[in-house]
Protein backbone atom coordinates (compact mmCIF):
# COMPACT_ATOMS: atom_id res chain seq x y z
CA UNK A 1 0.00 0.00 0.00
CA UNK A 2 1.05 3.22 -1.09
CA UNK A 3 0.37 7.11 -0.54
CA UNK A 4 -0.39 7.64 -3.48
CA UNK A 5 -1.39 11.62 -5.56
CA UNK A 6 -2.57 11.55 -8.72
CA UNK A 7 -2.57 14.64 -11.35
CA UNK A 8 -4.71 14.61 -13.80
CA UNK A 9 -7.30 17.17 -15.42
CA UNK A 10 -9.38 14.62 -17.43
CA UNK A 11 -12.39 13.59 -15.17
CA UNK A 12 -12.79 10.48 -16.21
CA UNK A 13 -9.43 9.15 -15.89
CA UNK A 14 -8.86 11.06 -12.48
CA UNK A 15 -11.72 9.66 -10.95
CA UNK A 16 -11.43 6.01 -12.56
CA UNK A 17 -7.61 5.54 -11.60
CA UNK A 18 -8.68 7.25 -7.87
CA UNK A 19 -11.45 4.36 -7.14
CA UNK A 20 -9.35 1.17 -8.19
CA UNK A 21 -6.25 2.69 -6.73
CA UNK A 22 -8.11 2.96 -3.66
CA UNK A 23 -10.20 -0.40 -3.98
CA UNK A 24 -6.69 -1.83 -3.94
CA UNK A 25 -5.86 -0.08 -0.46
CA UNK A 26 -4.11 2.96 -1.78
CA UNK A 27 -4.25 6.12 -0.27
CA UNK A 28 -5.23 8.18 -3.10
CA UNK A 29 -4.91 12.26 -3.18
CA UNK A 30 -6.23 13.05 -6.61
CA UNK A 31 -5.35 16.74 -8.25
CA UNK A 32 -6.68 18.22 -11.50
CA UNK A 33 -4.55 21.31 -11.87
CA UNK A 34 -1.01 21.67 -11.94
CA UNK A 35 -0.40 23.88 -9.56
CA UNK A 36 -2.91 22.70 -6.84
CA UNK A 37 -0.90 19.17 -7.52
CA UNK A 38 2.51 20.76 -7.42
CA UNK A 39 1.85 21.87 -3.61
CA UNK A 40 0.06 18.82 -2.88
CA UNK A 41 3.19 16.75 -3.53
CA UNK A 42 5.44 18.94 -2.10
CA UNK A 43 3.58 19.75 1.14
CA UNK A 44 2.16 15.86 1.66
CA UNK A 45 5.30 14.07 0.49
CA UNK A 46 3.31 11.45 -1.29
CA UNK A 47 4.78 7.94 -1.89
CA UNK A 48 4.71 8.63 -5.50
CA UNK A 49 3.34 11.40 -8.27
CA UNK A 50 1.59 10.12 -11.07
CA UNK A 51 2.07 13.40 -13.46
CA UNK A 52 -0.10 14.09 -16.19
CA UNK A 53 1.27 16.12 -19.11
CA UNK A 54 -1.43 17.89 -20.56
CA UNK A 55 -2.85 19.98 -17.68
CA UNK A 56 -5.04 22.89 -18.43
CA UNK A 57 -2.82 25.61 -15.95
CA UNK A 58 0.91 24.71 -16.82
CA UNK A 59 2.75 22.46 -18.96
CA UNK A 60 3.41 18.99 -16.92
CA UNK A 61 7.00 19.16 -17.77
CA UNK A 62 7.07 22.28 -15.93
CA UNK A 63 5.38 20.78 -12.87
CA UNK A 64 7.70 17.95 -13.06
CA UNK A 65 10.58 20.39 -13.12
CA UNK A 66 9.64 22.35 -10.18
CA UNK A 67 8.94 18.94 -8.15
CA UNK A 68 12.30 18.26 -9.03
CA UNK A 69 14.16 21.36 -8.11
CA UNK A 70 12.69 20.52 -4.72
CA UNK A 71 11.66 17.06 -4.12
CA UNK A 72 13.40 13.28 -4.47
CA UNK A 73 10.00 11.99 -4.23
CA UNK A 74 8.82 9.50 -7.21
CA UNK A 75 7.15 10.94 -10.37
CA UNK A 76 5.78 8.64 -13.17
CA UNK A 77 4.78 10.67 -16.06
CA UNK A 78 1.01 9.73 -18.02
CA UNK A 79 1.81 10.72 -21.74
CA UNK A 80 -0.04 10.20 -25.09
CA UNK A 81 3.16 11.18 -26.59
CA UNK A 82 5.20 7.53 -27.26
CA UNK A 83 8.32 9.60 -29.18
CA UNK A 84 11.29 8.16 -27.71
CA UNK A 85 12.84 11.79 -27.72
CA UNK A 86 9.89 13.42 -25.47
CA UNK A 87 10.23 10.11 -23.10
CA UNK A 88 13.83 10.44 -23.09
CA UNK A 89 13.83 14.44 -22.19
CA UNK A 90 11.34 13.36 -19.68
CA UNK A 91 13.60 10.95 -17.84
CA UNK A 92 16.31 13.28 -18.15
CA UNK A 93 13.71 16.16 -16.55
CA UNK A 94 13.70 14.01 -13.26
CA UNK A 95 10.78 11.20 -14.26
CA UNK A 96 11.31 7.85 -12.52
CA UNK A 97 9.38 5.97 -15.20
CA UNK A 98 6.59 6.88 -17.91
CA UNK A 99 2.98 5.33 -18.39
CA UNK A 100 1.86 5.81 -21.92
CA UNK A 101 -2.39 7.30 -22.27
CA UNK A 102 -4.11 4.98 -22.20
CA UNK A 103 -2.88 2.78 -19.36
CA UNK A 104 -4.85 0.21 -17.29
CA UNK A 105 -4.49 0.60 -13.69
CA UNK A 106 -2.69 -3.17 -13.64
CA UNK A 107 -0.21 -1.55 -15.84
CA UNK A 108 -0.08 1.48 -13.31
CA UNK A 109 -0.04 -0.23 -10.36
CA UNK A 110 3.10 -2.62 -11.51
CA UNK A 111 4.75 0.02 -12.36
CA UNK A 112 4.29 2.24 -9.00
CA UNK A 113 5.15 -1.47 -6.97
CA UNK A 114 8.12 -1.98 -9.24
CA UNK A 115 9.19 1.81 -8.46
CA UNK A 116 8.91 1.37 -4.76
CA UNK A 117 10.70 -1.80 -4.78
CA UNK A 118 13.69 -0.62 -6.61
CA UNK A 119 13.76 2.87 -4.23
CA UNK A 120 13.18 0.32 -1.36
CA UNK A 121 16.58 -1.81 -2.20
CA UNK A 122 19.03 -1.30 0.92
CA UNK A 123 21.61 -1.68 -1.55
CA UNK A 124 20.76 1.81 -3.01
CA UNK A 125 21.29 3.67 -0.30
CA UNK A 126 24.80 2.95 0.16
CA UNK A 127 27.70 5.44 -0.37
CA UNK A 128 29.84 3.16 -2.60
CA UNK A 129 33.97 4.13 -2.79
CA UNK A 130 36.22 3.76 -5.57
CA UNK A 131 39.11 5.01 -6.07
CA UNK A 132 38.90 8.70 -5.33
CA UNK A 133 35.23 8.42 -6.57
CA UNK A 134 32.55 8.62 -3.75
CA UNK A 135 28.37 8.17 -5.18
CA UNK A 136 26.12 8.41 -2.34
CA UNK A 137 23.09 6.61 -3.17
CA UNK A 138 20.25 7.53 -0.99
CA UNK A 139 21.92 11.74 -1.22
CA UNK A 140 22.50 11.65 -4.77
CA UNK A 141 26.10 12.94 -4.45
CA UNK A 142 29.26 11.75 -5.95
CA UNK A 143 32.55 13.24 -5.52
CA UNK A 144 35.72 13.05 -7.38
CA UNK A 145 38.86 13.49 -5.22
CA UNK A 146 37.01 15.88 -2.94
CA UNK A 147 35.04 17.62 -5.10
CA UNK A 148 31.72 17.24 -5.62
CA UNK A 149 30.24 16.69 -9.06
CA UNK A 150 27.65 18.54 -10.81
CA UNK A 151 25.89 15.55 -12.47
CA UNK A 152 22.63 15.29 -14.31
CA UNK A 153 19.65 12.90 -12.79
CA UNK A 154 20.25 10.36 -15.55
CA UNK A 155 24.08 11.14 -15.38
CA UNK A 156 24.30 10.07 -11.61
CA UNK A 157 21.45 7.02 -12.14
CA UNK A 158 23.71 5.58 -14.92
CA UNK A 159 27.14 6.10 -12.61
CA UNK A 160 24.99 4.77 -9.29
CA UNK A 161 23.87 1.64 -11.69
CA UNK A 162 27.35 0.97 -12.75
CA UNK A 163 28.84 1.25 -9.15
CA UNK A 164 26.73 -1.21 -8.43
CA UNK A 165 28.59 -3.87 -9.60
CA UNK A 166 32.24 -2.26 -9.99
CA UNK A 167 34.62 -4.24 -12.38
CA UNK A 168 31.74 -5.94 -14.39
CA UNK A 169 30.68 -5.33 -17.59
CA UNK A 170 26.90 -4.19 -17.81
CA UNK A 171 25.50 -3.99 -21.30
CA UNK A 172 23.90 -1.22 -22.60
CA UNK A 173 20.29 -3.72 -23.57
CA UNK A 174 20.57 -3.38 -19.69
CA UNK A 175 21.33 0.45 -19.06
CA UNK A 176 18.70 1.20 -21.12
CA UNK A 177 16.27 -1.16 -19.19
CA UNK A 178 16.97 -0.31 -15.55
CA UNK A 179 18.48 3.53 -16.12
CA UNK A 180 15.99 4.76 -19.30
CA UNK A 181 13.13 2.20 -18.43
CA UNK A 182 12.62 1.26 -22.17
CA UNK A 183 13.11 -2.81 -21.98
CA UNK A 184 12.20 -2.89 -25.66
CA UNK A 185 13.55 0.13 -27.50
CA UNK A 186 15.85 3.04 -26.92
CA UNK A 187 18.76 3.48 -28.71
CA UNK A 188 22.36 2.79 -27.75
CA UNK A 189 23.12 6.72 -28.30
CA UNK A 190 21.27 7.92 -25.89
CA UNK A 191 23.65 6.03 -23.43
CA UNK A 192 26.67 6.68 -25.65
CA UNK A 193 25.67 10.84 -25.12
CA UNK A 194 25.07 10.37 -21.52
CA UNK A 195 28.55 8.54 -20.94
CA UNK A 196 30.59 10.97 -22.73
CA UNK A 197 29.01 13.50 -20.73
CA UNK A 198 29.75 11.54 -17.64
CA UNK A 199 33.43 10.79 -18.66
CA UNK A 200 33.79 14.61 -19.41
CA UNK A 201 33.17 15.62 -15.72
CA UNK A 202 34.95 12.68 -14.58
CA UNK A 203 37.82 14.52 -16.04
CA UNK A 204 38.65 11.44 -19.26
CA UNK A 205 37.98 10.92 -22.40
CA UNK A 206 37.31 7.62 -24.66
CA UNK A 207 40.78 7.33 -25.86
CA UNK A 208 41.84 8.21 -22.09
CA UNK A 209 39.92 6.32 -19.81
CA UNK A 210 39.93 6.48 -16.14
CA UNK A 211 36.75 5.32 -14.28
CA UNK A 212 34.56 3.91 -17.13
CA UNK A 213 35.95 1.61 -19.58
CA UNK A 214 33.95 0.41 -22.59
CA UNK A 215 33.97 -2.94 -24.14
CA UNK A 216 33.60 -3.01 -27.68
CA UNK A 217 30.25 -4.36 -28.75
CA UNK A 218 29.59 -5.88 -25.03
CA UNK A 219 28.70 -2.82 -22.83
CA UNK A 220 30.92 -0.78 -20.14
CA UNK A 221 32.26 -1.09 -16.87
CA UNK A 222 33.23 1.11 -13.55
CA UNK A 223 36.66 0.16 -12.21
CA UNK A 224 39.06 1.35 -9.55
CA UNK A 225 41.90 2.96 -11.71
CA UNK A 226 43.88 3.63 -8.71
CA UNK A 227 43.94 -0.25 -7.74
CA1 LIG B 1 -4.69 15.93 -19.59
Amino acid sequence: MASILIIEDDQRIRERITRALAERGHAIDARRSGFEGLSVALEEQPDVVVLDLGLPDIDGTEVLKMIRAVSNVPVIVATARSEESTIVSLLDAGADDYVIKPYSVDHLEARIRALLRRLDDPAASAVITIGGLVIDRSGREASLDGMELDLSRKEFDLLAHLAGRIGEVISKRELLAEVWREPYGGSDSTIDVHLSWLRRKLGESAAEPRYLRTVRGVGVKLIDPTA
